[in-house]
């Protein structure tokens, strides 16, 4: 749980949700999630007054932090009403997401190519105090089979195909949510069955792209 957050931007974050909810969201944990996670805190101060518009902003590196409704709608289809015990985000960026799920699973482990930007995330989510997030500096594509098997993977960088390292460290009834594409992307809703993996097109995106080097 975030604590020690100050009053200042509830009454904006308040908006936000309901913004969320006339949009479709309809879990009442994600939007209370997102109801609790200060977003202006992961970006830089210049920009924290537009944090809770509903748009995708710059983080720095060349990278940005996705939009609150691209965040809320792939964390629903992630846990759609489930408890999850451990989670996997590929693509930290600036810890929104991460802090967004870590409200929500028992266990949240969260992989970062750029070192620079990992290392920041690191010092803005320290007053946080969440403890049930673990951060790393490695290549997403690769899983992170040390901490595998997770019942959800999230993926906030677009693949131009599911990587199998992913698919293969999924329990069963596991999910998982990624972009897939290059110019055109679109999200796939992977589900773990007995009969093997099953997909499904959820909507059009548009993501950064995810790479190999660590850097
Ligand atoms: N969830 C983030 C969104 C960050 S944008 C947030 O809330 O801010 C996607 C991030 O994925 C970028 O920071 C990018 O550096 C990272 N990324 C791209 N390819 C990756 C890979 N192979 N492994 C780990 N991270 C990767």
């Amino acid at each position: 749980m975030v604590s020690g957050i100050g009053m200042t931007s509830d009454r904006t974050r308040a908006r936000m949700v309901e913004r969320l909810k006339a949009r479709g969201i309809q879990d009442t944990l994600v939007l209370a999630a997102m109801g609790r996670v200060p977003r202006h805190v992961f970006v830089d101060e210049g920009i924290s007054v537009r944090a809770y518009e509903d748009s995708a902003l710059p983080i720095g590196f060349g990278q940005t932090i996705s939009a609150p409704y691209t965040v809320a709608r792939m964390v629903e289809l992630l846990f759609q009403g489930r408890k999850l015990t451990k989670v996997l985000e590929v693509g930290t960026g600036c810890g929104y997401q991460a802090a967004v799920l870590a409200q929500l699973a028992t266990e949240v482990y969260s992989v970062e190519r750029i070192g620079a930007l990992l290392e920041r995330t690191r010092a803005r989510l320290w007053p946080l105090m969440i403890r049930n997030l673990r951060l790393k500096l490695t290549d997403g594509t690769k899983g992170l089979p040390e901490a595998a098997p997770f019942d959800g993977i999230i993926v906030a960088a677009a693949a131009p195909q599911i990587p199998s390292a992913l698919l293969a460290q999924l329990a069963p009834g596991g999910r998982l949510v990624i972009p897939v594409g290059e110019r055109q992307q679109q999200l796939i809703l992977v589900e773990q069955t007995e009969a093997g993996p099953v997909q499904r097109a959820i909507e059009s995106v548009h993501f950064v792209p995810l790479l190999e080097q660590i850097q």
